[in-house]
């Protein structure tokens, strides 16, 4: 399979990326090379005769309309997006333009190009999206598909926007969709502004950690490998017009995710144990939903996925990867915005 996937050089398009070229498809990178994105990341692939990458923007719809009718991809994965909730406190613009904008531009280019090819029935424009759209959560129960949406942030609105751009877009003109809604992602080339990494980076410095309110908020956590693999399947098995809640059945309250990376730290970087007496509680992020939970039924059952590793596991091969990959992190740490506090409206 020829798939394009938009945001290929940001944390999980890259993942996505390695793992499609890994599995024998032809993949074209678009990304628009925002603060977030980092070709390193696909570094591994990038002499790969299977891969192409394309320097645009998906704002730009004469952009996409040229990529789409050069490289003819049989799938569109699109995960190109602004997705750091704090970010997206102190600037919402930038995440409708492109969440809202250049999702409706890629629907529309898609769609020109699906008519213009005969209307395959294989084609897919598999849209990655997130639990956050879903709202906070109470102390139980879960996510399911059928959900109904209630986003709390401009980053979520903004997602929970484009969502419904693509059911529209399947119901209305019957362009071949599946959607898929993810929890918190963490594992290798996660950008240093994210809770994991910035806990792995501050407790190797010896910088305060900070934890956000009282540490209480609940995310369930996926391994970004595992959330690629599960993203496949959905391209290859998902039903049109349908959508897969992904997770990792893996639910902590974000300071027990904290002490987790510290104790995987006391083990690999003795140095500085204990690493829990950095942890720092500052003011809580406005809006901060308290609880995310997925309920990945649907995955299980129809498509016969579930994660590969644990979040115990997987904690502590993301702290190797950061501690064994300092050249790929050091130089993010001088972007824009990373290390300072965002968001504090
Ligand atoms: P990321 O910020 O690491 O990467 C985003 C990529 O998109 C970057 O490479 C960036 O350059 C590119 N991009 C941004 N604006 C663009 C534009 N206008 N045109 C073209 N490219 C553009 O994000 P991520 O964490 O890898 O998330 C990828 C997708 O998965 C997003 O759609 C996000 O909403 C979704 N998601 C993320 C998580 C998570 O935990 N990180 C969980 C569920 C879903």
């Amino acid at each position: 399979m020829k798939v394009l996937v938009t945001g290929g050089a940001g944390f999980i398009g890259s993942a996505v990326v390695r793992l499609a070229i890994a599995r024998g498809h032809h993949v074209v990178n678009l990304d628009a090379l925002t603060y977030a994105a980092n070709l390193r990341n696909v570094a591994t692939v990038a002499d790969d005769p299977a891969y192409a990458f394309e320097h645009a923007d998906i704002r730009d719809p004469q952009a996409l309309d040229r990529i789409l009718a050069q490289h003819r991809p049989d799938a569109v994965m699109h995960l190109a997006a602004e997705s750091h909730v704090d970010r997206s406190i102190d600037g919402p613009a930038t995440f409708m333009q492109t969440n809202i904008m250049g999702t409706f531009n890629l629907l529309q280019a898609a769609r020109a190009y699906w008519i213009a090819s005969g209307r395959p029935v294989g084609f897919r424009f598999h849209h990655v999206s997130t639990d956050e759209v879903f709202g906070s959560l109470g102390p139980t129960g879960s996510f399911t598909e059928t959900t109904a949406y209630d986003p709390r942030s401009p980053y979520s609105a903004s997602k929970a926007a484009s969502d419904h751009l693509v059911r529209a877009w399947h119901e209305t003109y019957g362009l071949p969709v599946v959607l898929s809604n993810c929890s918190n992602n963490y594992g290798p080339y996660h950008f240093p502004e994210k809770l994991v990494p910035v806990v792995i980076l501050n407790a190797l410095a010896g910088r305060p950690i900070p934890v956000y309110g009282d540490g209480g908020n609940i995310r369930d956590w996926l391994h970004v490998e595992d959330h690629a693999d599960a993203l496949l399947t959905v391209l290859k098995q998902g039903r049109p017009g349908r959508s897969y809640n992904i997770g990792g059945e893996a639910e902590v309250r974000n300071i027990d995710l904290v002490s987790m990376i510290c104790a995987h730290m006391d083990v690999l970087n003795p140095d500085g144990a204990p690493h829990d007496r950095l942890i720092e509680f500052v003011p809580d992020r406005p809006g901060h939903d308290r609880r995310y939970a997925i309920d990945p039924t649907r995955m299980r059952t129809e498509l016969g996925w579930r994660p590969s590793v644990t979040l115990d596991q997987g904690l502590r091969q993301t702290v190797e990867w950061y501690l064994q990959n300092r050249d790929w992190w050091r130089p993010l740490l001088d972007r824009q915005g990373v290390g300072q506090r965002l968001g504090t409206a």
